[in-house]
């Protein structure tokens, strides 16, 4: 075990008030912020159980209203705009998000429970940066490759999770405006606060009505929206058994899709790799963001002549991880998103135990209340586990070995994902041979869990298909 000093912090919490919570938030449909005759929804602070705000929902008349103000606007402002005067609006809103950021930050922590510090330094400029990206293609679509002049879809309807989400809206909403498209968009039950600010800043941006509807409420609104026969186009980010459902209730009526689903991601270290800034990148790859991340390195693969010592160094690391509330900066894991949530990870965790994994727990205090769950890691796994193979979403890593580098890509490979993956090593030619044999959208290389809106982002198989962000990610949102 490796040993130092650990240093202790006093509490260094942000303040709430800069979030401006309001007890109620209304949906926004047309340019206006409404009621919704659905039923409102409570949205709860998962570092604290207390109910943070009431949130109107929209009821089957409501996405039909928003879906006539979406047509209305692709018809008559938006579609026929020059990409010139799109691109306007898409820097304006990147700048509110800007000035606005530590509001949007410390709501986005009270709503998710995600650490201050990572709404603050990831979540909110990542969301930034894509609306000015997109800004930035919205007048050069005639160079993008897909003909000289494409032309948009219409209407989309877009579905996101609870894990990331104004980051999400901001991946969906950006490139689909800067395409010339009007959209609905649909945030999670649990996390819909952020999504309804962005919306204030659409009206402060002056962006036309219509062309940004956000319609919150729970799965059912997300089936209305992506049933409903005037929406051409469907994005969703989730989960692949909702996916498979989306999937299969659009086959056969031509309206287009793009899924961006889970993943089992391969973090594979090979001994000739530095390990003290791999291990720095297993603990980024899957306790960022308390492990709510679909790309999460959730596998690590170790090259069997150094697992002993990569697992001492990791087991080390990980305890030193400051687990509680999100709004302290000092924080480094959060809350886990819902109950239910915590459910899943606890229930995989005790399955991991029953299959016989060796499993350690990071010994740090936990809150007494709220959803928290301690890092943990499971060594002496194999590959049929359910622990090896399914999505656990939390602060879990599982740790394998392998002993050749063929090896590590059949393992890598064998999982019904395939989203991302990273390789640590100190040779280059290893690095491209293993990216051409690993079925992954993302590899990275001495990195894990880097975001640019220029790259390119999703999935093979079961991860779902279309990319999102860089020119391949305008074809989602182009006729082409
Ligand atoms: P879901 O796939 O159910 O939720 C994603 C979004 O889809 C939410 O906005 C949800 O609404 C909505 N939705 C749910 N049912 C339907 C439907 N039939 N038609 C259209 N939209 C629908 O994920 P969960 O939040 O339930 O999480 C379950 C598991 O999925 C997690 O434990 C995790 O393993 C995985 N997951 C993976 C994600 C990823 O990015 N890969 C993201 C989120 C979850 P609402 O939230 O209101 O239910």
């Amino acid at each position: 075990m490796t040993s130092t000093t650990q240093w202790t912090y006093a509490p260094a919490p942000e303040s709430r008030d800069i979030a401006r919570l309001r007890p109620s938030y209304q949906m926004y449909v047309d340019g206006r912020f409404r009621d919704g005759a659905g039923e409102p929804l409570k949205t709860v602070n998962p570092a604290t159980e207390e109910v943070l705000a009431e949130v109107a929902t929209a009821s089957a008349s409501d996405v039909d209203d928003a879906v006539k103000a979406a047509r209305r606007a692709f018809d008559e402002v938006w579609g026929p705009m020059p990409g010139a005067e799109r691109a306007k609006y898409l820097f304006r809103i990147a700048r509110l998000i800007q000035e606005r950021s530590r509001e949007l930050a410390v709501l986005e922590s009270l709503d998710n429970g995600k650490p201050i510090r990572e709404s603050r330094d990831v979540d909110v400029p990542l969301a930034a940066a894509h609306f000015f990206h997109h800004a930035g293609w919205a007048d050069k679509l005639d160079h993008a490759g897909y003909g000289p002049d494409p032309k948009p879809i219409g209407v989309a309807g877009q579905v996101i999770p609870w894990n990331f989400p104004l980051l999400m809206a901001a991946w969906k909403i950006a490139p689909a405006l800067a395409c010339g498209n009007t959209v609905l968009l649909k945030p999670a039950e649990t996390t819909p606060l952020s999504a309804l600010v962005l919306a204030e800043i659409c009206q402060q941006a002056d962006l036309p009505p219509g062309v940004v509807n956000i319609i919150p409420g729970a799965g059912d609104v997300g089936a209305e929206l992506v049933n409903h026969a005037g929406v051409d186009k469907i994005a969703f980010t989730g989960s692949t058994e909702v996916g498979k459902l989306i999937q299969r209730s659009l086959a056969g009526t031509g309206r287009k899709l793009t899924l961006e689903l889970g993943g089992k991601a391969a973090n594979i270290l090979f001994d000739d790799a530095p390990l003290d800034q791999a291990v720095e990148g297993i603990v980024n790859g899957i306790f960022f963001n308390q492990g709510h991340v679909c790309c999460a390195g959730s596998r690590v693969l170790v090259q069997e002549s150094v697992v002993e010592e990569v697992l001492d160094k990791l087991r080390y690391r990980v305890s030193t991880l400051r687990v509680g509330d999100p709004l302290d900066k000092n924080t480094d894991v959060g809350a886990i998103n819902s109950r239910q949530q915590l459910q899943k990870i606890t229930e995989l965790v005790d399955s991991g135990d029953a299959e016989g994994a060796h499993r350690w727990t990071s010994p740090c205090p936990l809150p007494d209340k709220g959803f928290f769950f301690a890092p943990t890691v499971f060594s002496d796994v194999s590959q049929a586990m359910r622990i090896a193979r399914e999505e656990i979403f939390g602060p879990v890593l599982s740790v394998l070995t392998f002993r050749t580098p063929d090896e590590a890509v059949a393992k890598a490979n064998n999982t019904p994902y395939g989203l991302s993956a990273g390789v640590w090593t100190d040779k280059g030619s290893r690095i491209l041979w293993m990216a051409g044999k690993m079925r992954a959208g993302v590899v990275w290389a001495n990195t894990f869990n880097r975001f640019d809106p220029a790259a390119p982002f999703g999935g093979y198989k079961e991860s779902g298909f279309g990319r999102e962000g860089g020119r391949a990610g305008l074809e989602a949102y182009l006729d082409v």
